[in-house]
């Protein structure tokens, strides 16, 4: 499969924010300064909750606003009981009770999904690999009380990874694991897939100027601001707890995306392992990243592509990302506060934080 590219226009970072969080923020100074032609209203806001992730969708001079924010709501709660793994009664659930015994038939959005991650899966070399819910459930990251498992019970769930053995049937539309205990987990690229029907439906209605934000962490814009400005995006600082921006790239009509190892941890013996999983070992990556952002024309590509190109390391992560072409672009910090961003960004990107050194 070849990732799907596309156009994106990037300008140029604008000055620091100190913000934990990526926010968008009036940093070109065509906003809301007294004297100015501010954004001429405040935008109908609603939060969602899908796949344990709070979702902030903002629209901007829409007339029908509050009636697409309704809408929205009704497909997210489809979404998740289709593709949550943790949502009792979900068609993933049922595809994982039935791992080994038989296939599970499921709706369009699934099949669309599963498909999907298998692409992934052949394209990274496996190091995307959505069977990884046994591992993930093992480590329970972010759940608190976590420790490193025994290496027994690590051997056991590494041997049920393997996305070759996900039997999709398009036709039929059912997913079957062929082996017991395998469990498929579509953390990846779920929320990516949800927020590309979300920007769908919302540029099918007419929706000139929208924001989706899912976690804080992946950021769809839809159109220019309200007043015809590019949207300004904060790059958080990996590691948020320092308050410190990266700086804000200028965007529309596109998706932002980071995968850092300072969302989901815990700290063991000095070593800290984080959520995203290196299906070679079933640890944690081990690697000197602290995040890599995507940007990229859509949330399921920028999705998947964080999580494998983390996994990838930065070196091949980067290699792989210029041989994606120019179009899907990708930002790595390192942990000793080194950036080094793929061509295309090169002329476009300035470093605002004295915190971090821009790699030429
Ligand atoms: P977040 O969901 O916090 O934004 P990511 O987008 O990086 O983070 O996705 C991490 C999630 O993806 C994990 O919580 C897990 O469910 C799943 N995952 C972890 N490692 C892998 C992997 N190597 N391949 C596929 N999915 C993975
Ligand atoms: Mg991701």
């Amino acid at each position: 499969m070849r990732l799907k590219q596309g156009m994106h226009k990037l300008a140029v970072i604008c000055g620091l924010l100190a913000i934990s969080s990526v926010i968008v923020s009036g940093c070109s100074g065509n906003g809301n300064k007294p004297g100015n032609q501010a954004v001429a209203t405040e935008p109908a806001a609603r939060q969602y909750y899908i796949f344990d992730t709070v979702v902030n969708i903002k629209l901007y001079d829409d007339a029908k606003a509050e009636e697409h924010l309704d809408h929205i709501d009704t497909m997210l709660k489809t979404l998740d009981k289709e593709l949550s793994r943790t949502l009792e009664g979900s068609q993933l659930y049922k595809v994982n009770e039935e791992a080994g015994k038989q296939p599970v038939e499921v709706s369009e959005n699934t099949v669309a999904v599963v498909k999907r991650s298998i692409a992934y899966a052949e394209d990274s070399g496996g190091l995307f690999d959505p069977t990884v819910g046994g591992l993930v459930d093992l480590w329970n990251i972010g759940n608190g009380g976590e420790h490193v498992p025994e290496p027994e019970d690590l051997q056991r769930e590494l041997n049920l990874v393997g996305y070759k053995d996900i039997v999709l049937d398009e036709a039929k539309r059912t997913v079957f694991l062929k082996r017991p205990g395998m469990v498929l987990d579509l953390g990846g690229i779920g929320k990516g897939y949800a927020a590309d029907e979300v920007a769908r439906y919302l540029r099918e209605e007419g929706v000139k100027s929208a924001l989706v934000d899912l976690g804080g962490s992946s950021i769809i814009v839809i159109g220019s601001k309200p007043n015809g400005n590019s949207w300004n995006i904060g790059l958080q600082d990996p590691d948020s707890s320092r308050g410190i921006s990266v700086g804000t790239i200028r965007l529309n009509d596109h998706v932002i995306d980071t995968s850092g190892i300072y969302e989901r941890y815990f700290i063991e013996d000095g070593v800290m392992y984080h959520h995203i999983l290196d299906p070679r070992t079933g640890a944690p990556a081990q690697n000197d990243l602290k995040s890599v952002t995507i940007l990229a024309d859509n949330a399921m590509d920028a999705d998947a592509l964080s999580t494998f190109v983390y996994v990838m390391g930065l070196e091949d992560g980067l290699q792989y990302m210029e041989n994606l072409g120019d179009d899907t672009e990708a930002m790595f910090i390192t942990a000793d506060d080194k950036i080094y961003v793929t061509s295309g960004l090169k002329d476009s990107f300035q470093v605002s934080s004295a915190q971090y050194t821009l790699v030429e």
